[in-house]
């Protein structure tokens, strides 16, 4: 109960750890990501008497986080802000973060999609308009797990805007077990019913009380979670981190350095073929206030056409509560998956369509990022055994940064 209470509904996602990790004296862990960051932090300073290697292959550390700034235009090139999620909200308290993380901007939740030419806010009326008998139909396809989302959500275009957002993938292609565990019931089952122990996982938030559905994000974007657990991690006496240095193998590394198997933590991607990823373009555009008068305050826009170069646009500068742009503009952030793309003309061109026709301020291609494939019957081939050597991050049982945080604590409870 007090792990539901903590945890809440990352309980039913399995945790890849080698029953053996906690013995170790010496942790080796791969991939200096927030997964990986994250994991060596929480170990290191629960105990001082483990010595926490880190290793990252590149030559800087946040792995697909990073924020684009320049001058007074901030906007970060893969998660932007973060749901609700005590374990999260613990990481920036322990951090002495919590004067940098602020709530998202409630006058900025309104979605749209963008499909058959025309925009149409997201609510419950498509649900409603092909009948709760379908989607009860979906729900129980997908109960009976292995399932698409598509077959979950039997609502097209939405369920395709959905995934695109999330995963950059169409929802045919997406397990719904990954996606959804607790619509498809993946997973151990709550003790209690989950209501309850919403309502007392919301006791348990320090710093702030998130509002329902809100999302909240750091002043200078995602990069100042990574600077914060950089700083602690050099703070920390047993801990010893190295960029450009990575092994292929957790073999490779365990024996590199003398210590078991079950004392590496691997936080990276492992044994995916090239094509167990999908490819997205990031960009930034830049407006006056007046040249985008016409578009509405709020999150942004889904754009399920895949003869569209543009699969989403967020509203960087309405969503957060500190500014991402110079005063009188507005910071759009435009997704791209590869190869729809074309090329970045092509992107900038569709923009008319969405933003009007004024020359944005700012236009940019500010990042390109891989983003792990999740197939349907993906999360049931995920092993709950134990395992020879620990897994971690989005390239195994989760995609958020709220997974990722707390499966890191997760992990370091065990020591
Ligand atoms: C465009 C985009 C938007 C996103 N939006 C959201 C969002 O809105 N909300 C949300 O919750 N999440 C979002 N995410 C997901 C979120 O960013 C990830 O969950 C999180 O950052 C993953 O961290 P990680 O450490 O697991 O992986 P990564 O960041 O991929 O880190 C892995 C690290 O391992 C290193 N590495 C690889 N191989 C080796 C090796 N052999 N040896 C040593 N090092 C190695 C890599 O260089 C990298 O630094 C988004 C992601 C993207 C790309």
């Amino acid at each position: 109960m007090e792990e539901w209470v903590r945890y809440g509904d990352e309980l039913r996602r399995p945790l890849c750890l080698a029953t053996d990790l906690p013995r170790s004296s010496t942790v080796c862990v791969v991939g200096g990501g927030l997964s990986g960051l994250t994991v060596a932090y929480r170990i290191a300073s629960k105990r001082p008497d483990v010595h926490v290697e880190l290793i990252e292959k590149g030559d800087r550390l946040g792995g697909v986080i990073e924020t684009w700034t320049q001058d007074d235009w901030v906007c970060d090139v893969a998660v932007n802000a973060t749901r609700a999620h005590p374990a999260f909200w613990r990481l920036v308290d322990d951090l002495g973060l919590g004067d940098r993380f602020a709530p998202s901007n409630p006058e900025a939740n309104a979605r749209w999609i963008y499909s058959q030419g025309r925009s149409q806010k997201l609510s419950i009326w498509p649900v409603l308009k092909r009948g709760p008998l379908n989607l009860l139909r979906g729900l129980r396809t997908a109960r009976r797990g292995g399932r698409s989302v598509a077959e979950a959500v039997p609502l097209a275009h939405v369920n395709d805007a959905m995934t695109l957002g999330i995963v950059n993938d169409r929802a045919a292609n997406v397990d719904a077990d990954f996606l959804m565990p607790s619509m498809t019931r993946f997973g151990a089952e709550p003790p209690i019913k989950w209501k309850r122990i919403k309502s007392k996982m919301n006791a348990t938030y320090p710093l702030f009380q998130p509002n329902k559905g809100a999302t909240a994000s750091f002043t200078g974007g995602m990069q100042t979670l990574i600077d914060a657990l950089e700083h602690e991690l050099n703070l920390l006496d047993n801990v010893e981190l190295t960029l450009n240095a990575g092994d292929t193998t957790p073999t490779a590394v365990a024996d590199q350095r003398g210590i078991p198997l079950a004392s590496v933590i691997w936080c990276a991607p492992l044994d995916r073929r090239p094509d167990a990823f999908t490819t997205l373009n990031v960009y930034v555009a830049g407006y006056g206030n007046d040249d985008v008068a016409n578009v509405p305050v709020g999150y942004g826009t889904l754009i399920p056409d895949p003869s569209s170069p543009i699969s989403g646009i967020l509203h960087e500068s309405d969503v957060h509560g500190t500014p991402r742009a110079p005063a009188g503009h507005r910071l759009f952030r435009i997704m791209s998956p590869t190869p729809q793309t074309g090329s970045h003309e092509t992107v900038k061109a569709a923009l008319t369509k969405h933003l009007g026709t004024a020359e944005p301020v700012v236009f940019e291609h500010i990042g390109v990022r891989s983003i792990p494939s999740y197939p349907p019957g993906y999360m049931a081939s995920l092993s709950s055994e134990s395992m020879d050597f620990t897994r971690a991050g989005w390239c195994f049982s989760g995609v958020s940064v709220t997974h990722v945080v707390a499966e890191a604590e997760r992990i370091a409870e065990h020591f």
